[in-house]
């Protein structure tokens, strides 16, 4: 039997596991996909690396270095130039991050998840279905073991824990979002040199985010630009179920407009949907949950790489002290 089943294989989930699993326990992650680390997802896109959830992130504590240095290979942390993240309008940093630097890694930032997982068993493209209990044991499925860590978005840990629906407030609200990739011919094409990434505040601009990969090393292959666009919320809602051919050209129109770009030169487009890509009030107070069983990720700790990194961490300690 296993002393600890996590489910998801996101970074707070592979934290929590390692930390365990260097402590001696038998822990086993249960993935339902066929990637590590979770909404910090880079694809492989017409030969470029393009990060298509987690774009930059902080690095506020030493804890959290120190953890990149000891399992990174030497050179792939690197930061992004001071000031290259724009608000509209204005030639000042953006929030995300604050005044803080911002980092990424050269390999694509999924790195993280596979260099975390590297210690750690992991199972993928299992979809964890059903939580109960056998005797003293918990159990995942129709595997036991002394306590399970979920660590999927709220909404989908509810369900797995079967919760009634809270009244909203009450629980983390998760927030979708529409990611598209869209390459140009040529190199910092448009007004692209200028900066990596612009915010454009509000809901009513389809552009949220919308950042140049050609200013992260070793990404963008050949004479071209690569873009991410994370679009509004408003925009969001109103295309979530929609396919990608009615808002693709719609975003391609704001990106070309806000960047500058050559509308003939487009070569490729991409788009991914995140039914739950950011939380919207993390709640360090979750609902009471049976002994054993444990959340981590970002209902409690909020949508920053480094804050579910750390939420991993904590996890595991409070693992550890109830497996005595
Ligand atoms: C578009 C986008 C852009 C972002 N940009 C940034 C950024 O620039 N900087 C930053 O710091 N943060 C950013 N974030 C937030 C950051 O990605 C998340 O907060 C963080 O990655 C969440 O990690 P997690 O481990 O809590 O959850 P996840 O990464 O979601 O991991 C949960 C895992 O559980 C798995 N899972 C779910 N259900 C099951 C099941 N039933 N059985 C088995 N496995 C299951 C999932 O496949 C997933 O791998 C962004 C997020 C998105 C979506």
């Amino acid at each position: 039997m296993h002393d600890v089943i996590v489910v998801g294989a996101g970074i707070a989930g592979l934290t929590c596991a390692r930390a365990l699993t260097e402590r001696g326990h038998r822990v086993l992650v249960l993935e339902k996909s066929r990637s590590f680390g979770g909404r910090c997802a880079t694809r492989l896109w017409n030969g470029h690396v393009v990060d298509h959830g987690v774009s930059c992130f902080t690095i506020a504590e030493s804890t959290f270095r120190n953890a990149l240095e000891l399992i990174l290979t030497p050179g792939d942390l690197a930061e992004l130039p001071h000031g290259s993240i724009v608000r509209r309008g204005q030639a000042q940093l953006a929030p995300v991050g604050g005044r803080q630097a911002t980092f990424y890694l050269r390999s694509g930032n999924n790195r993280l998840g596979k260099a975390l997982a590297q210690t750690v068993d992991v199972r993928r493209e299992h979809v964890v279905t059903r939580l109960g209990r056998r005797r003293s044991a918990h159990m995942v499925d129709d595997l036991p073991c002394r306590a399970v860590v979920l660590s999927a978005p709220w909404p989908q840990t509810a369900e797995l824990l079967a919760l009634p629906q809270p009244p909203a407030g009450e629980a983390p609200q998760y927030l979708p979002n529409l990611t598209a990739f869209f390459e140009y011919r040529g190199r910092f094409a448009g007004n692209s040199g200028e900066a990596f990434a612009r915010i454009d505040p509000g809901e009513h601009s389809g552009l949220w985010w919308s950042a140049c990969e050609n200013h992260k090393e070793n990404r963008v292959r050949g004479e071209r630009s690569v873009f991410v666009v994370h679009a509004s919320l408003e925009f969001t809602r109103k295309y979530l179920e929609s396919p990608p051919t009615d808002y693709l050209p719609v975003l391609r129109q704001h990106l070309e407009h806000r960047w500058e770009l050559d509308s003939s030169d487009l070569v490729d487009t991409f788009a991914h949907r995140w039914r739950y890509a950011f939380v919207r009030e993390p709640r360090p107070q979750l609902p009471p949950l049976p002994a054993g069983v444990f959340v981590t990720g970002d209902a409690p700790a909020g949508s920053q790489l480094e804050a579910v990194w750390s939420d991993g961490r904590a996890t595991a300690d409070r693992v550890a002290r109830f497996l005595g």
